[in-house]
């Protein structure tokens, strides 16, 4: 998917994660076996390939069955669904309440929250995530000394609010820009001009977008290359911290629970959006004013139970369900294995370099937990990806597919090819995939390096040698900030990061590392690092004011080695463009095949996108014998209580907790406050924080996770194993009531 301007994944923050499950099923009508058998072409064939054909195509429908909740949808997808059907489940809103195109409505409550999702909960711009989402805001607003990740924090009066650096955007339009996009590439048969000319349009209609007042726009691609939509969004600058429960309760369980259920995690923020007085978006300012959303969510009274109707909106951020057996096997053998020890190496170099500095320690919280996270996602889908099956199943849905093509003159002309022509492109993006699993880390991990890869970027295009740097890319190089923990953190990192690509096998090596020489990745880094003076601010900014002749000569080990990366980077750009530019050509067909022979309701791959999920509050069984129920309680939070992190809950919780049957957010089936509870909905990381609403539009929870056993559901979605994670918002009220007060905000909530 290719996206101009758009944020990554906040949870699986620092990669370009890939992760998934089994084969798509999806769902909708399908052509009747007997038209297909009618053919002339099949009414031609032997007998023996008929029946064996018919065959294939039976069990096919079988495997393809219609799965109720499947499903990422667009807003306008969604409308086009069968709205009696949902309303026999418990949908009370109309088409126009739920969205309009130009009014917005319920959906228009859904905003992007960093790589997150979020929602208005009040008519003053109140915005509900995730803790985990808030989680680099509440740590910049922490010291060891006043530590509000540590105690919690509540702003009692909109003056206390605090400052972040969260940008948040509120869609307000989408336009279907396919026909502009597909002009622009038509006729061009070099694969890296196909592909320099879409980008170039992307940009152009972004460029275009943005002259709209307070508009900021980004292109997404859907469906392989065979749709582009293009948002139109408001970009709130000023996002402060309102609310955030104390890390006891908002990481509950640690990263022994994520991913798991039964789970208790109070897993939940709160900020708000600020505009300028005259209530357009504006830089941070004392006396902005809140922002006054379209629409708000109004928390529900009454809570869930098992069988309800749910839906989940939010922006799920990457699934890969239209992926060929030859790309999963390659997902599952090589690059999740590797990203699991990457992760490994990374994260205990982190804890390392933290250790007796309880203030950069706690500084390197957030990067600790985000590699934590893919660490743990990582080996959830080698996991998955082996117990499901997911290869042979993918196997044995290519084998009906290619018997579903053959059987038609028409299909095998125009779809003859093109499975091959897939697994073919993916054989080649195989042959790199590690080079650019480390590089990618690289330039995530190493935000020094990175920055001076920009700089010599941005330098190549300009042609003259005496060209200053430009301001806005000094400007962050010269400040102490980035070179800050050079030394401790990352000449650390990229010890590990020069030893993996030491590691790469010839064809993939980087040239860059291999040229520092022998020696294991902390001499290469020593080598870069150590021996560079650009620690020294003086050094730097006396090079910054210089000219590109200058930065192009500077022999400083460091200078020397990320002119050397840059180049190579840029080549490597260059080979992935055209790769792209190649899928480009064959994308769009494989999709109008797949929707051909999977049926009618066909949703694309999530991008980072506003989508629907329409779910049911259901449990499941993750093995045999054992049934997991939906929905956890505080009694069961208080059995998982060991007086030792991360199942230390505070004593202010501990001692509400006593008094908790009386509390108006008990619930009375239950007999206790509700935490948690899962739903079959389709989602996937970019969907924390997301509002989960019941059918009248109300607020029911905030989708945080999923289970274990569908970390790799980005493959495929199943009935059986597709649970995501919730936090019931009556424990947030809970909390906001009796363990760290808030009643203020629990008033602007409604409740
Ligand atoms: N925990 C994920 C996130 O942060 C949600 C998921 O992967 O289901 O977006």
């Amino acid at each position: 998917m290719l996206w101009v301007q758009g944020p990554g994944d906040r949870k699986d923050a620092g990669t370009t994660a890939i992760r998934h499950e089994r084969v798509t099923h999806s769902r909708g009508p399908r052509r009747p076996p007997d038209r297909w058998l009618a053919t002339g072409q099949a009414a031609r064939e032997p007998v023996r390939v008929m029946i064996r054909t018919a065959f294939l195509w039976l069990s096919a429908l079988l495997v393809l069955a219609p799965r109720p909740d499947e499903g990422q949808w667009l807003p306008q997808q969604f409308l086009d669904r069968d709205w009696e059907e949902l309303k026999a489940r418990g949908l009370t809103l109309t088409k126009d309440e739920f969205w309009h195109p130009e009014r917005g409505g319920v959906l228009s409550a859904a905003v992007q929250l960093g790589g997150c999702s979020a929602s208005f909960v009040s008519p003053d711009g109140l915005v509900a995530t995730n803790h985990h989402c808030g989680f680099a805001a509440i740590e910049q607003n922490s010291t060891p000394q006043a530590n509000r990740l540590r105690d919690g924090f509540v702003a009692a009066t909109r003056e206390e609010e605090l400052r972040t650096r969260e940008v948040l955007y509120v869609v307000r339009r989408i336009e279907d820009v396919t026909a502009k996009v597909v002009a622009a590439r038509e006729g061009r048969s070099d694969p890296y001009e196909r592909m320099l000319a879409t980008e170039a349009t992307l940009r152009a209609l972004v460029v275009e977008g943005e002259k709209q007042p307070d508009t900021r726009c980004s292109v997404a691609t859907f469906f392989e290359g065979r749709q582009y939509l293009l948002y139109h969004r408001t970009q709130i600058r000023d996002v402060r911290l309102v609310y955030a429960p104390p890390r006891a309760i908002g990481e509950f369980g640690g990263e022994i629970d994520n991913w798991e259920w039964p789970r208790h995690t109070g897993d939940f923020t709160l900020f708000r959006a600020y505009v300028g007085k005259d209530g357009k978006p504006a830089a941070y300012a004392k006396d902005n004013v809140p922002f006054r959303p379209q629409h708000y969510l109004r928390v529900a009274k009454d809570g869930v139970k098992e069988g309800d109707l749910v839906m989940v909106l939010g922006y799920p951020g990457r699934t890969e369900r239209y992926l060929s057996s030859f790309a999963v096997a390659e997902r599952q053998g090589v690059t999740w294995p590797r990203r699991e020890e990457l992760m490994t190496r990374l994260i205990a170099r982190l804890e390392e370099s933290g250790e007796g500095d309880p203030a950069l320690t706690l500084r390197l919280t957030t990067r600790i937990k985000a590699l934590a996270n893919v660490q743990k996602a990582a080996r959830g889908q080698v996991w998955g990806l082996a117990r499901n099956g997911v290869v042979a199943a993918k196997l044995r849905e290519e084998e009906h597919f290619r018997a579903w093509v053959a059987a038609d003159p028409q299909r095998a002309e125009r779809y003859g090819s093109v499975l091959d022509e897939v697994i073919a492109l993916d054989r080649e993006a195989a042959r790199t995939q590690v080079r650019d699993l480390v590089l990618g880390e690289m330039l995530r991990g190493l935000p020094f390096l990175r920055a001076w890869l920009d700089l010599y970027d941005a330098l190549d295009k300009v042609p003259e040698d005496s060209a200053k740097v430009p301001a806005p890319l000094a400007a962050p190089l010269a400040a102490p900030a980035l070179a800050a923990d050079l030394q401790r953190v990352e000449k650390r990192l990229a010890g590990v990061l020069f030893e993996e690509a030491r590691r790469l096998p010839g064809p993939q090596s980087l040239a860059a590392v291999a040229a520092l020489g022998e020696g294991n990745g902390d001499q290469l880094a020593e080598r870069v690092y150590g021996a560079s003076k650009l620690a020294s601010s003086e050094f730097r900014r006396e090079l910054l004011a210089a000219d590109k002749a200058a930065l192009l000569a500077n022999e400083d080990p460091f200078l020397r080695f990320a002119r050397a990366l840059a180049a190579e980077r840029r080549a490597i750009t260059k080979e992935a463009q055209t790769l792209a530019g190649r899928r480009l050509a064959v994308g769009p067909r494989w999709i109008e095949a797949q929707e051909a022979f999977r049926g009618k309701a066909f949703y694309p791959d999530a991008n980072g996108t506003l989508r629907v999920s329409v779910a049911t509050v259901r449990g499941f069984v993750p093995r045999d014998g054992v049934l997991y129920t939906p929905r956890t309680t505080v009694a069961g939070l208080l059995e998982k209580e060991t007086g030792q992190e991360p199942f230390a809950n505070p004593p202010a919780l501990l001692a509400a907790a006593k008094e908790r049957a009386r509390s108006r957010f008990a619930d009375a089936t239950l007999g206790d406050v509700p935490v948690c509870f899962l739903s079959d909905a389709d989602t996937t990381g970019g969907n924390s924080g997301s509002c989960v609403i019941n059918g009248r539009g109300e607020l029911v929870g905030l989708n945080f996770d999923r289970v274990f056993q569908n970390v790799v559901g980005d493959y495929g979605w199943s009935g059986e194993r597709s649970r995501n994670v919730v936090v019931d918002v009556r424990y947030l009220g809970w909390v906001m009531e009796s363990v760290l007060p808030a009643p203020h905000v629990l008033q602007e909530m409604g409740l």
